[in-house]
Order: structure tokens, then sequence, then C-alpha cells
């Protein structure tokens, strides 16, 4: 590890250790760039960087690493998307590697009679568990565009879980939320709790169990994971939920054939273009790509550069609203429903619809028609709702880009913080709940179905300008991951913001809903700022705050800037090469 630390990476660090908050944890230099929510995981990216491996490589590196370091946003145990922008190929390309609904399913499986299950208590449970893709997204991201091995890029990962590490308020505060569902299974409880509470910050915590999982898929690749031993142990996990005395769980039906038959789906991006720039997003079954794409094409029919912040916020929020309408509709796994791209993207579409953006707040939208601005016009599912479904809005996000050029977005999650709360004994890697993703009430495009992977919003973003890579960001946050990508293009673009001041601005997200959240943690209620909106009709409801973004810049003079939080999800860490 290079321990010789410029200025910038120490400043950076120094960000990390004393949570200065005046800055974003920001980083400059000619080398390859990492930002995470995690120091260990920023290093580890940065080691393989130093190593020679690329973007790719130190993205898998930096991603184990966060499954020890933050285990209840992401892990082995859930799912993600990657987007990829490959400098030798001159093209984005993403790896889908969703969690898929295991073959027993159907939309009756979260019913009880005959009635929708609520969403809470669904999450803790064998059903909410789907098929985890993480360990093959890695296993073809590296087979098509890495140049290292499982070995080398678990390495960084296995030390900090053998070794261990210092618990940290952000680690404390989350196991503290969720010590009601960690109590309710005994692996968890062993792993995470002591005497039923969360461990206290200060903790050495480390993770032998995972240390070996990763051993294991370092020396047999995804295949020990999807058909070896870990595979039962997952299997049983799901079928027979490891409960504490007194708990009972409902549990679910996976196979080992549902693991063994598990596949990554290597996807054409969401492309579409915002005042000269092309903006590559995630295509279903995330709602991401198509939503931020579609809200740029409501802002880019007006003129923004000539109007006031708040105008333009106005407006932010207003595309926001239009875009979940028609997404919370009509997106989902294009593979099981017919999902209108073409008709969503459609600048013309666009024109249409921003016809109902005006100078005041509107109420809530209903979804239009975008099946008109497509070639074949057929309606295969009427929208039955508009309405944003209950979500969690946790999950993590990198950003990862090396000297040759290559950039990775790269959101990953186990759903919920924590996930269904249930860690595979003996494995030390939390399971997702990912299938509450799932709308429950059918019909709708969204409903779950065997082998379906659930609608995401998870919206990993690469820009380019000219056909070259000019920024990417992405962050966590459920259904607000959406709106902070979007509202950090905007600043960015439309307001002129510097990316580290893009990120570090106060968030609002509108997702079609009666009121806008915005931000205690940034002070955002009472300001100006806020009165502003207020003024023009937007109702705010506090939250403490929205998402935790990652980014990274490629400045005009050749050097690139990481970009992470400096307050959110515990403050970032983001580090140039400086060799
Ligand atoms: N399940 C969410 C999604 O795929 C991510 C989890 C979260 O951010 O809370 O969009």
């Amino acid at each position: 590890m290079k321990m010789d630390l410029a200025p910038a990476v120490t400043a950076a660090l120094l960000f990390t250790a004393f949570h200065l908050q005046a800055a974003p944890a920001v980083s400059s230099g000619h080398g390859g760039a990492v930002a995470t929510v995690s120091e260990q995981a920023s290093q580890a990216a940065l080691q393989i960087l130093d190593q020679g491996g690329n973007a790719i490589d130190a993205a898998v590196a930096a991603a184990a690493t966060l499954g020890v370091t933050d285990p209840f946003s992401c892990g082995v145990g859930g799912g993600g998307f990657m987007l990829i922008y490959s400098a030798a190929d001159d093209k984005v390309i993403s790896i889908d590697h969703r969690e898929t609904a295991p073959a027993y399913f159907s939309p009756e499986v979260f019913k009880q009679d005959g009635v929708a299950m609520e969403w809470q208590d669904v999450v803790p449970t064998g059903i909410s568990v789907g098929v985890p893709g993480t360990v093959l997204g890695w296993q073809e991201a590296l087979t098509r565009y890495g140049t290292m091995n499982f070995e080398q890029l678990l390495a960084p990962a296995i030390k900090v879980a053998e070794d261990g590490f210092m618990l940290g308020e952000n680690f404390n505060r989350i196991s503290t939320i969720n010590e009601g569902k960690f109590s309710r299974f005994s692996s968890a409880s062993q792993l995470y709790l002591k005497d039923g509470k969360a461990l206290p910050v200060g903790t050495h915590f480390r993770n032998p169990d995972l240390a070996n999982t990763y051993r294991e898929i370092a020396a047999g690749g995804a295949r020990a994971f999807y058909e070896g031993d870990i595979a039962k142990d997952i299997v049983a996990a799901v079928n027979q939920p490891p409960v504490t005395s007194g708990t009972r769980v409902l549990t679910g039906s996976m196979a080992l054939s549902d693991l063994k038959d598990y596949e990554v789906r290597v996807r054409q991006p969401i492309h579409s273009t915002y005042r000269g720039f092309d903006v590559y997003g995630m295509a279903p079954p995330s709602s991401g790509g198509i939503a931020i794409a579609q809200a740029l094409n409501l802002l880019e029919t007006f003129d923004l550069s000539t109007m006031s912040r708040a105008e333009v916020e106005h407006l932010y929020l207003e595309a926001s609203r239009l875009a979940f309408a028609d997404r919370n509709a009509y997106v989902a796994d294009s593979e099981f429903t017919d999902v209108p791209v073409a008709g969503l993207l459609s600048k013309d579409y666009a024109k249409e619809r921003a016809k109902l953006m005006g100078e005041k707040a509107s109420a809530k939208r209903e979804p239009g028609d975008p099946f008109l601005y497509q070639d074949d016009p057929s309606v295969p599912l009427r929208p039955s709702n508009a309405t944003l479904g209950q979500e969690s809005t946790h999950t993590t996000h990198l950003a990862v880009s090396d000297r040759e050029g290559n950039v990775v977005a790269y959101t990953f999650t186990i759903e919920d913080w924590g996930g269904s709360g249930i860690v595979v004994p003996g494995r030390g890697f939390l399971l997702n709940n990912e299938l509450t993703d799932f709308d429950f009430s059918a019909p709708h495009p969204n409903v779950a179905e065997a082998y379906k992977r659930p609608r995401s919003s998870m919206s990993p973003t690469i820009v380019l300008q000219d056909g070259k890579p000019a920024f990417t960001i992405g962050s966590p946050g459920g259904s607000t991951i959406i709106t902070t990508v979007l509202q950090t293009l905007v600043n960015h673009i439309d307001l002129g913001m510097s990316l580290p001041d893009a990120v570090n601005a106060p968030r609002m997200s509108q997702r079609n809903g009666d009121t806008t959240l915005v931000e205690t943690l940034l002070e955002f209620p009472g300001s100006d700022q806020a009165s502003a909106l207020e003024a023009l009709g937007h109702r705010l409801a506090e939250t403490d705050q929205i998402g935790a973004a990652n980014g990274i810049i490629f400045n005009d003079d050749g050097t690139v800037t990481a970009v992470s939080e400096s307050k959110r999800h515990g403050v970032g860490t983001a580090l140039v090469q400086q060799q």
C-alpha cells in the first residue's frame, strides 16, 4: 500500500479522520481515482491501482472491502449494477447482477388470506431474499474488462475482515436501528450485537467468517458461491432461517438450482443527451437511467441559464415529479413487461409533458402516454399506479477511474439497511431483502414473478462530452437515488457548481408525492433557499439526510478530481494516485 500520501490525499483523509464539515472529501491528481463511503475500501482500490490493476479490478477490490466495512448496505448477499466506460472499446456497457426471484415465486407469496402483506413484515423473512448476483457480477466484469483475479482482488478485503477495524459512528448508528431485526436471527445477533445491543463505537470488529467466504471465492471463483457449500448454506438460511428462541419468521423456498441457474445480464445502458453531454445510465430493471434521462429531457425544454436558482430548482422538482409519475406506473423488469423505453426517452414526449410544468408547484401527477411516442403505440397494460411504493433508502455507490481512461460507476446493495437481517451462519454476510422492491399488488408491471428482477432505482451514471468521460456520479438512497443524481447533474451543468459543490449542496427529493423531502443535516429547512421554494408552492418535509454520493470529474487540464460526501453517511473518502 502506498504510504507517502501527497497533500491532497492527506487532506481527504483528514476530513475522514476528524469529520471536518466545511468541504467534501476531495482529492485531485493525474492518476487513477476512487471515491467510496469507506476509507478502507478507497484504500483497497488505490492499492490495486498502484499494483497495476485497472478501474474494474479496483472497483471489485473496493466493493469487496465495503462488504466488510459497510455490511449493512451491500455485500455478496445482494446485487447491483456496474456501469463501465471501456477506454479500449470507447463505449459504455452495464453489468446487471440484480437479484432474481427464485423459481417458486408468484404474486401470491406476498399475500396472506388473499391480502397483500405489509412491506415491513416481509423484510425480515426468508421470502424477501432474492438470489444474490454480486459474486457473478464481479466475475463477469473481471472476465470481460479486468486484468486481475479474485485472489489478488479479494486480498485487501480479506485482510480487513481478518485483522478487523475500529467501528465508527455510522456502523453503530445503523446497527442500533437494526437491533430489532438482528435480534430475530441468532447468526446476526452473534455477529453484530452484544447482549441484544449494537456494538459501541470504538469496538475492534473482526469478521473471520467473511474472510473465509472470500477465500473460498478466491480459490474457486463464482462457482464456489453458486454451486458449493456456500450455496447450500444460503439455501438453508433462506428456507430455515436461523431464528432466535421464540421468534417465528416466514420461510422461503429457494432451491440450489436457483443459485446454479443465476445469470448476469450485460446490457446496453440508457443513453440520452443533455445540453451537449451524453448521459449514460442504468436500463431496466433499474428505473434510474430512464427517469433521469426523462427529467433532463423535460428540463432541456427550458432555458435555465437565464433563471434564478429558485426557478431552476422549482423546475427540477417539477421535472422529477413527472418522471416519477411514469416511472412508478411503467418501469419494471423489461424481460417480463413491455416497458415503453423509447417513448419515455422521446424528446417529443418530453416537449408535450413539459407543458404541465408551470410557475407554481403542482400536485400529484398522473402518468402520461409514452406509448404514443414509439413505433408500436399499443399499450399492453394500462398504468395502474403512479404512486411510489415503499422502499428503503440505503445501499452504497462507488466510483473508480484509471490512467488508461476506464471509468466504473458501481451501485450495489442488499436493499434495506441490514437486508433481511439473516446472516448466513458461518459465512459472515447478510442476505438481501431485495424482493420487497416488487410491487405487492397485482396488476402492476413490477409484480413479483419467478425469475424476475425487482424494479430498482439504482442509478450509476457516466457522462461523456465530445466522446470522452466528463464525470461520473451515483448515490445510495432507494428512490431518492434518482433525485440525488438528477439534482447533482442540474447543480453542476445548469447551476455551474463544481462537482464537489454540486455533491455538497442541500438535497431535495420530489417523487410525485404530496411533499418534497429536504435535509435537516444540511440545515435546509428554514433557509432562504427553502423559503424561495415554499413561496412557489412547494410543501417541504424533513428527513435527516438524503443519499451519499461519490463521483469523479475529468478536468480540462488532464487531472482528475475524486469527490465524496463531506457530511452524509459519516463522510466519504476520495483518493487519487499520486505516484
Ligand atoms: N433496493 C433499492 C433499489 O434497488 C436500493 C436500496 C436502497 O437504496 O435502499 O433501488
